[in-house]
């Protein structure tokens, strides 16, 4: 499969090459070349398959021969080694539950993907270059990005965060892993660390000394993979026979995106719907047809705290820059920190269930839009577990939130981090 870059001006890349550079020389986001719709007979006899096998048959397309068959259903079943619940709180809204993998984030799926491609190429080089991966994070991206490069050979990863500004669980993952993962804790924002980053990518002084590749969303194997959620959901609702809406939270839309290419694959989906925090960037495009990229402001749901998201770009592709086009399959709402919390609350209360900010805002969003459209059967993704927003949530309920295993064992270990928050600090640091 061939990829170009979005703003067309470098020359098409294989799977291999895309994920090995992240972003194309010219700035753009690699975009897959063709895209072909999934045979009908998949989707008539898909609540019979197992998720390995759905995840197979949507993401080879994307792939093509770079992967063998069977080195490509291996990594996909170390990858899904865990559940993706669909809880129903009542009739017509569900939650799918993307946060059972081991940092309890839904990015734990494309960060694994990634690691494990990035592995099978690195093990087929003759001669074996050591990768560095850097990445800034909001919160989640660090842990899962930390977890799934762990101990991956040839490997060496970079995490920037902003201090601060990521939970304490949050903070433990990416900092306590030692080995191959370094993590750095960047006085300002999250913008701050990722205009770092990205200024690393466009040095010319690293070239033939350090290769650096992302593993932001922007990166097309941490996107595609996100496509399985959306069908392992369809899967379990089918039989309802009632019409899909999913309603994503969302900050650099990398997963709303899959799952609108997903149903570019011919998943049967009714509409999309995105709940922001303030960051409004995308609701506010929708209702005005400007888009206005602003420095992102903290709110509680700080893995959405983004002011440029950056793949609403591969969202426009997608729709052919068209907004009258984009605005009939898409819907977005944004809240405040306020009514996250009222939301949080209401769940509780009233639903008997335990959501994280982020889902919150899904959820809110969700049944906004399916006011009024008795037809409709509406999916919210759930996109962390409570237990790492602790913090933000009112204790009332957070005190009735199990702690998972894997989170209590890191509690107690030590932090270790690199303090910095100039790029030259950075650049120096990272040519030592
Ligand atoms: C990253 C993240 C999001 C936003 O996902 P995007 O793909 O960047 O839109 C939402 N919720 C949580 C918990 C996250 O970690």
């Amino acid at each position: 499969m061939k990829y170009f870059s979005l703003y067309r001006n470098s020359p098409e890349v294989s799977f291999k090459e895309a994920v090995i550079k992240g972003l194309a020389p010219d700035k753009g986001l690699y975009y897959p070349s063709e895209i072909s719709k999934l045979p009908v007979n998949f989707f008539r006899r898909i609540e019979g398959l197992e998720n390995e096998t759905i995840a197979y048959e949507v993401i080879k397309q994307f792939i093509g021969d770079e992967i063998p068959e069977n080195n490509l259903k291996q990594i996909i079943t170390e990858v899904l080694s865990f559940e993706f619940p669909l809880v129903e709180l009542d009739t017509r809204i569900s939650s799918l539950e993307l946060y059972h993998g081991p940092t309890l984030a839904f990015k734990d799926v494309g960060a694994r993907f990634m690691a494990r491609c990035l592995g099978y190429f690195n093990s087929k080089m003759v001669t074996k270059e050591e990768v560095t991966v850097l990445v800034a994070t909001s919160g989640d991206t660090g842990g899962a990005v930390a977890n799934g490069f762990y101990e991956v050979e040839g490997v060496d990863v970079v995490i920037l965060y902003p201090s601060g500004k990521v939970s304490d669980i949050q903070e433990k993952q990416l900092t306590t892993l030692g080995k191959n993962i370094r993590a750095i804790e960047v006085d300002g924002t999250f913008d701050d660390c990722q205009t770092m980053v990205k200024r690393a990518f466009s040095d010319q002084d690293f070239d033939g000394k350090r290769n650096l590749t992302s593993a932001n969303s922007i990166n097309v194997s941490r996107w595609l993979p996100q496509m399985f959620y959306y069908f392992f959901a369809y899967k379990q609702l089918k039989s309802k026979g009632k019409e899909l809406v999913f309603s994503v939270p969302s900050g650099n839309f990398g997963n709303i995106c899959a799952g609108m290419m997903a149903q570019k694959l011919g998943l049967p989906v009714n509409h999309f719907v995105t709940g922001t925090n303030i960051n409004n960037i995308v609701p506010e495009y929708l209702k005005t047809g400007s888009y206005l990229p602003k420095p992102s402001k903290a709110t509680i749901s700080n893995a959405m705290d983004v002011g440029a998201p950056s793949n609403f770009i591969r969202i426009q592709e997608l729709y052919g820059n068209d907004l009258l086009e984009l605005r009939k399959n898409l819907s977005g709402y944004s809240y405040t920190d306020t009514e996250t919390i009222d939301a949080m609350q209401y769940l509780f209360n009233e639903k008997n269930y335990i959501a994280d900010p982020h889902g919150a805002i899904g959820y809110l969003a969700l049944e906004k839009y399916l006011r009024g459209k008795s037809n409709l059967e509406g999916v919210f993704l759930e996109t962390a577990h409570p237990v790492k927003f602790q913090d933000v949530i009112p204790s009332e309920i957070s005190e009735k939130i199990t702690i998972p295993e894997s989170i209590k064992k890191i509690l107690n270990k030590e932090k270790k981090v690199k303090k910095l928050s100039t790029y030259e600090a950075l650049k120096a640091y990272l040519l030592s």
